[in-house]
């Protein structure tokens, strides 16, 4: 199955046949005041987000409308903050800063990139500083584990997304992780009115909460899914309840919109975490609507080479078997 095919919304998107969700969800009305009890806001946000992804408007904005309600959400998950799964027990409104360390979200470089997968490309991505997990073998070290970069107001940097129109695919989030920042990326959106498709590019360690926030933000999820055990995810990205967060949030991706998954064999690591995560998504995923990049590309940095096993790089045999592996289950393979 080619990209057209399995991805057909993303593609309707850039045909200019389909809105982004974000652009929708800013048609339409809320009726509760923004003040109101976080039960009564959560009610009528899944009352109203359960229509978007079937719904079929022009675009007009409202006010307040579902973006605004999702702000307003989003600002309450952050005191005591529970944007990802570690659910830190800090008011990140008051300037305190979690696990994360992320006070004000920093951004530490956007640009044209190239580099991503073919269907992607030119994607104008968006780097922020640091990250929910800490990877030894991390190849942005230098952004996802140091404050880097600098705050941007949502205003400014909606008016750069806008002058991308018609130079790039997507507006492509990423890090460290996007998650942190997933209540400035709000903000941004609200200021932006661009028909581009949002890219949510991430770990997938986001709570519940969070990840029903970008229902209806998110056009297409770059997943991650590297590890098919929690033991292999605590001892190298030093995260708890790996495996329950993430392929949870790949079920409810899944059924939110489409999805590339990046899957980065590890060196040593086919048995215990390639094979697992590959059968688990073909058992578990509608994978009509998924594309899966095999990604060879790991490399020994960071604190790697303090770890047996992770001091190389992939052998061309692990990477032939793994990809071989994917392909035999069925998985659309790019
Ligand atoms: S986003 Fe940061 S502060 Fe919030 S729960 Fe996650 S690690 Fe903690």
């Amino acid at each position: 199955m080619n990209a057209k095919e399995a991805l057909p919304r993303y593609f309707g998107i850039l045909d200019e046949k389909e809105l982004p969700y974000y652009l929708i969800c800013k048609s339409v009305p809320v009726s509760s005041p923004l003040d109101s009890d976080s039960e009564t806001l959560w009610k009528e946000h899944e009352e109203k987000v359960a229509n978007v992804r079937s719904m079929r408007v022009p675009f007009e904005v409202v006010n307040p409308n579902l973006l605004d309600l999702k702000l307003e959400l989003g600002m309450r998950l952050l005191n005591p903050c529970r944007i990802c799964e570690r659910k830190c027990n800090v008011n990140r409104l008051a300037g305190e800063a979690g696990y994360c360390k992320v006070k004000e979200s920093r951004v530490t470089s956007k640009f044209v990139h190239w580099g991503e997968e073919p269907e992607l490309i030119p994607s104008y991505t968006i780097f922020f500083s640091r990250c929910t997990f800490e990877c030894i073998f991390c190849q942005n070290w230098d952004i996802s584990q140091r404050n880097r970069g600098h705050h941007i107001s949502p205003g400014n940097l909606a008016s750069s997304i806008e002058g991308m129109l018609g130079g790039v695919r997507n507006v492509n989030w990423v890090g460290g992780d996007p998650t942190p920042n997933l209540v400035y990326i709000l903000e941004v959106l609200t200021s932006c009115n661009v028909p581009l498709p949002q890219v949510w590019n991430s770990n997938m360690y986001l709570t519940e909460e969070a990840m029903s926030l970008l229902d209806g933000i998110t056009d297409l999820y770059l997943s991650d899914f590297k590890y098919g055990n929690d033991g292999c995810a605590q001892k190298l990205s030093r995260v708890m309840r790996y495996f329950e967060v993430v392929s949870r949030n790949h079920k409810i991706a899944n059924e939110q919109c489409e999805i590339v998954l990046r899957h980065l064999v590890l060196p040593n690591h086919l048995e215990c975490c390639t094979k697992p995560v590959m059968e688990w998504i073909s058992e578990n995923l509608d994978t009509s609507r998924i594309r899966v990049n095999v990604m060879d590309q790991y490399r020994p940095e960071y604190k790697a080479k303090e770890y047996e096993g992770m001091d190389r790089r992939l052998s061309s045999k692990e990477f032939s078997t793994a990809y071989r592996f994917a392909e035999d289950l069925g998985l659309n393979v790019i």
